[in-house]
């Protein structure tokens, strides 16, 4: 019976230690990279020093508000995609700025 117990114990434990290690999840734009990070990464500025699309070195990219009311209640967060292919590049915090939609 005790065998039991103990086994139950060390699988309840083992269990509790699995759920709490796991990392909060991220969303999408938490993913992103942020300018610095962006920099640095590999093709993100052409020849002459400009940033530009990591993708195809367009230097045209749109900074867009991030619609989502859960993930952005003070209109602070922005992401950054090329105006060409449309892939999302980097994300951006407006600190103190609330910017109306
Ligand atoms: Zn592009």
């Amino acid at each position: 019976m005790s065998t039991y117990l103990i086994l139950f114990a060390t699988i309840a434990i083992i269990y509790y230690l699995q759920i709490h290690k796991r990392p909060p999840v991220k969303t999408d734009w938490e993913k992103l990279p942020d300018l610095a990070d962006y920099k640095k990464l590999e093709k993100s500025v052409n020849e002459e020093g400009q940033l530009c699309c990591r993708y195809c070195a367009n230097k045209t990219i749109n900074k867009r508000l991030l619609q989502s009311k859960k993930e952005n209640p003070d209109n602070t967060k922005h992401y950054h995609a090329c105006s060409e292919c449309k892939i999302v590049l980097w994300r951006s915090v407006n600190e103190g700025v609330k910017e109306q939609q």
